[in-house]
């Protein structure tokens, strides 16, 4: 009788679990555990507690949807920024590119995604008649749409133009340019500079059904 030799199995259990992550694959996995064996357990206690703490202490912010922690959303509560205008992005994500640009002071919105009936994913779905309660409180001058470019953002950004036609607000969109297909994590901070700096305002007959 041969039996194949593998890791113990607190080893293989770890791999699993490192396969798990987005881009791991199997030989990752594995050098990753070989090298978690090999540390100390207080730098492993550190690691574990790290990931248990973001687990306990991050929340989707209630208003924007950005991550938030109990003491409160850095991007809601700041004082300084501007209320008149509001951001709409497809994913939480989306917002750090947009801030480091450096030339947006506004307030955001995350609709959680974006519309795709080939995934059963509708208006329902998003934070959509969120996104419509803080439009309707009227405060907001300017509401910028920065959905992707491809064909799911654009009908995403289709569907909130007609929704919203009749708020007394200006709707702009991102000016041409960012790559096609990728969202707004994917293009250069320079690119998305100019896409905001250059955006326009969304045409009436396109405004209309
Ligand atoms: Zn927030």
């Amino acid at each position: 009788l041969i039996v194949k030799l593998d890791y113990p199995q607190p080893v293989q259990a770890l791999i699993l679990q490192l396969k798990r992550l987005p881009g791991i694959g199997a030989k990752s996995a594995e050098r990753m555990a070989i090298w978690l064996l090999q540390q100390a357990p207080s730098a492993i206690e550190e690691f574990g507690n790290s990931a248990l703490l973001v687990a306990r202490e991050i929340h989707s912010c209630p208003v924007c949807g950005f991550f938030a922690t109990h003491e409160g959303c850095v991007i809601c509560e700041a004082p300084d920024r501007d209320i008149s205008v509001l951001c709409v992005v497809e994913q939480p994500l989306d917002i750090l590119p947009i801030e480091r640009t450096g030339i947006y002071h506004g307030h955001y919105h995350s609709l959680g995604g974006r519309l795709s009936p080939l995934d059963n994913i509708g208006p329902d779905d998003l934070r959509i008649a969120e996104l419509q309660t803080r439009v309707s409180h009227g405060s907001i001058a300017e509401l910028i749409l920065a959905l992707g470019s491809d064909v799911a953002g654009e009908a995403t950004a289709n569907y909130l133009i007609e929704l919203l036609q009749l708020h007394p607000l200006r709707i702009t969109k991102l000016a041409q340019g960012l790559p096609v297909g990728g969202g707004l994590t994917t293009a250069d901070s320079l690119t998305l500079h100019r896409a905001l700096e250059n955006r326009g305002s969304v045409a009436p007959s396109a405004r209309l059904p």
